[in-house]
């Protein structure tokens, strides 16, 4: 096993501003740094590019970058600069000023990482400038090409292996997301002088159960989780110091082993309580994402949330932390409409550009999403990671905890209402519409005369909010003002409203009766 630098950690955060690796990056970094052959394999969108990009920066030294498509490695040429990196492309859809000014920077030294298509490999001297620029490296994107057992070949790639061996001296990294027997053993002969340290991820994890569920009785939900769990080590992640402080207190009580951490603690009764966790069995940490750095217990069996976490990978994350040992752990997650609104607040006051700002709504939405979702919750959170999975069984939706149905036509209608009442409204007042109440509020805003009053009788109060919760977490709805709680559409939302796309809701976690009868019938 490699050993990563705490420098790159330092800059994946000041160059990139991630906190974390994402699942698997650090191990590769870590033998990329080294000068390993590598050839890794991982999900699309899971970040493989970080593996031969943070090495470049780290290094100072050049990486020669070769990909398929010229507009991906426009873009990534953009993004890199735009995180202040130098970096060039060369391909034949450049004009000639671009193409000097390319070889120009490498031939200066100045240049981190310089994207080539496999064609350009063995054109104009280039093997020359590159050995005379000291290249470091050679990063395969989309290495599946190279071989005919993949299923995009492509001929020029096999250019690739002859650059290298007229390269000499240089270290080869292969990334692909085809994970294939056959093509990896075809990738490692056409591509690797030596064969390749082999790296193979995948997200799943499937020995951790998932659950969600909404917060209504925050202490009654986590104490009926815990009941079935006693003598068992777990973390119940909380999103303040006062929260863990009181839930660690409350369980305390109930006769459990439970301490609480936070940062705010002194580091003396943090370090006591951190080592009876890990030395001891059947404690149960309650505790801020303060903790968990380093914390590697195999046998910890259950995590839960009292609260929404900030994103799906801090989720995965720390959901992560359970069942290392590849024995079953369960897990349970609880979320409200406030957790939302506290997230997205918490978002709102960073200060961060707008585009940060917009990525970072969008990855918390992505986990609103999560908790929402009427599909396998393995499935869609391995679809995040870009990996396909199968239904997994054992998550609450595959056990029919809760109901799901198609929502196109209550979603056109609490839609209509929003859109009618002129996009400023909050769940409840919608609500009221839909159910033709002809409240104070109603009746002064002269809602009882719009189209849409009293069309959605079928529903009570409290369903219409959860599915208004349910299109806000689809991204249908946003936020129409940081203060009243109202809602307007989005793009999403009109391609619902117009029936150009379809949504899926779903109703109220079943109780234990309407379970039985539903599976009796
Ligand atoms: P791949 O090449 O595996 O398909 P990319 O390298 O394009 O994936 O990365 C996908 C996305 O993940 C990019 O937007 C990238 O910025 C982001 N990403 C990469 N590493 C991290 C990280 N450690 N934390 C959060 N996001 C990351
Ligand atoms: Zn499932």
């Amino acid at each position: 096993m490699s050993i990563l630098p705490p420098q790159a950690r330092a800059l994946l955060k000041s160059v990139f501003g991630y906190d974390d690796f994402r699942p698997g990056q650090a191990e590769i970094i870590a033998a990329v740094l080294e000068g390993a052959p590598v050839l890794a394999v991982m999900p699309t969108g899971s970040g493989k590019s970080m593996c031969y990009q943070l090495p470049a920066i780290m290094e100072g030294a050049l990486t020669v970058v070769v990909s398929p498509l010229i507009a991906l490695m426009r873009d990534q040429v953009r993004q890199m600069r735009a995180l202040g990196v130098s970096a060039a492309t060369l391909n034949s859809m450049n004009g000639a000023d671009e193409n000097d000014e390319a070889r120009r920077a490498m031939r200066e030294g100045a240049l981190r990482l310089l994207y080539v298509s496999p064609e350009r490999l063995m054109m104009d001297g280039l093997i020359a400038d590159l050995r005379r620029a000291r290249a470091r490296r050679l990063a395969i994107d989309e290495a599946h090409c190279v071989s005919e057992w993949g299923h995009d070949f492509r001929p020029e790639y096999r250019e690739i292996g002859r650059a290298s061996e007229a390269l000499g001296d240089i270290q080869v990294i292969g990334l692909t997301a085809t994970a294939d027997a056959a093509t990896r053993a075809d990738i490692a002969t056409r591509l690797f002088p030596s064969p390749p340290q082999l790296f193979l991820h995948s997200f799943d994890r499937p020995n951790i159960a998932l659950n969600f569920a909404l917060k209504d009785q925050q202490r009654r939900q986590l104490a009926r989780f815990l009941e079935r769990r006693k003598g068992e080590s777990g973390i119940i992640y909380c999103s303040s110091r006062q929260r863990t402080e009181d839930l660690a207190a409350y369980f305390a009580e109930q006769g459990y082993d439970a301490l609480p951490y936070h940062a705010g603690l002194d580091q003396e009764t943090r370090n006591r309580n951190q080592d009876r966790f890990l030395r001891e069995d059947g404690i149960v940490a309650v505790a801020t994402i303060a903790f968990g750095m380093g914390v590697n217990k195999p046998d910890v069996r259950f995590v839960a949330h009292a609260d929404m976490p900030s994103s799906v990978e801090s989720y995965y994350q720390e959901i992560g932390r359970a069942g290392r040992d590849g024995l079953p752990a369960d897990t349970l997650t609880l979320y409200s409409l406030d957790d939302m609104a506290f997230r997205r607040r918490r978002i709102d006051e960073k200060d961060v550009s707008e585009e940060r700002r917009r990525i970072e709504h969008d990855r918390f939405s992505a986990l609103a999403m999560l908790c929402e979702t009427p599909r396998c919750r393995r499935q869609t959170l391995l679809a995040y990671f870009a990996e396909e999975a199968a239904p997994c069984g054992c998550c609450d939706v595959c056990q029919g905890k809760v109901a799901v149905f198609d929502g196109v036509i209550p979603t056109q209608k609490a839609l209509s209402a929003v859109h009618r009442t002129g996009q400023r409204f909050g769940a409840g007042h919608i609500a009221d519409v839909l159910r033709g109440e002809a409240t104070d509020a109603v009746r002064r805003h002269g809602h009882d005369a719009i189209k849409t009053f009293g069309v959605g009788k079928e529903f009570s109060k409290s369903q219409w909010s959860s599915i208004m919760r349910q299109l806000y977490a689809a991204g249908a709805l946003r936020s129409a003002s940081a203060e009243h709680g109202g809602f307007a559409l989005t793009a999403k939302g009109e391609k619902i409203l117009f029936g150009r796309e379809t949504i899926m809701l779903r109703g109220e976690p079943l109780t234990r009766r309407e379970r039985r009868e539903k599976t009796a019938t």
